[in-house]
């Protein structure tokens, strides 16, 4: 059942977001090499509890931390640790915070010092392909397919692929709501778009093939032909002014 959000909802939703955003760019100006993700995983948490916010992962399902940090070839749900970023690397920070009954959700991609041109271009396409599947929220009628078709023909025309076993979704109450929101599918079908929908649109974008694997830490999520994966997130309120973007902070 899709959960609609009435303006004051959303507006509750809009604090919710807002720190999600800060604590995620919080931790995107101290990526560099030498770091851990551990210390990044720290700077989230300590934000968003200085707002009187919940980090939304710490503890969902047992997760142990309260960011999801993945490097270079793992795609989402890396668990912060000791390990160090090195030059070169990319690496995904994907953040929640829970603020007054509601949760927001955003990830980013960010480079380490200097990275290879072919890393730089997957994370731009992978992050413009998220504003294909809003453009998309403009069409007359739009349905969710048009969303996923956006972004997978972006995505496509450049070689790369979507991941498909993971996939956007609704955010309110609880951090995955219904309905699903692919990064995949087919224009005119899927659920239609109303206002008051608030999703979390977020494409996750591997270099080579599409398909992942889990590893044995049953959390950490990597592309199976160790290709590159990048990741871009923002919670999407749907609104009477058009597509509201929760978590952007700038
Ligand atoms: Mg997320
Ligand atoms: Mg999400």
């Amino acid at each position: 059942m899709i959960n609609v959000k009435t303006p004051e909802q959303i507006k509750k939703m809009m604090v919710a977001g807002r720190i999600t955003g800060e604590a995620l760019a919080l931790a995107g100006e101290m990526v560099r090499p030498g770091i851990t993700t551990k210390q990044l995983d720290s700077k989230i948490r300590a934000h968003i509890e200085k707002c009187g916010a919940r980090p939304s992962f710490l503890g969902y399902g047992g997760f142990p931390a309260s960011a999801c940090i993945s490097v270079n070839n793992e795609v989402i749900h890396g668990i912060p640790s000791g390990k160090v970023l090195e030059e070169g690397d990319i690496v995904k920070i994907d953040v929640g915070a829970y603020k007054d009954g509601f949760h927001g959700d955003s990830a980013n991609t960010f480079a380490v010092g200097r990275i290879s041109p072919e890393a730089q271009a997957l994370i731009d396409a992978t992050r413009e392909s998220f504003y294909k599947g809003i453009e998309a929220i403009g069409i007359e009628n739009a349905r969710l397919g048009d969303i996923g078709h956006a972004i997978e023909q972006y995505v496509a025309d450049r070689g790369y692929s979507v991941v498909r076993k993971y996939v956007g979704h609704g955010v309110g109450h609880d951090l995955h709501e219904d309905p699903n929101v692919p990064n995949y599918g087919t224009p005119g079908r899927g659920v239609r778009l109303c206002r008051g929908m608030v999703i979390a649109i977020e494409p996750m974008v591997n270099a080579g093939g599409y398909e992942v694997i889990e590893r044995p830490d049953k959390w950490t999520v990597v592309t199976k032909d160790s290709s590159l994966s990048a990741h871009y997130e923002h919670t999407v309120a749907l609104t009477a002014d058009g597509p509201l973007l929760l978590t952007k902070v700038d």
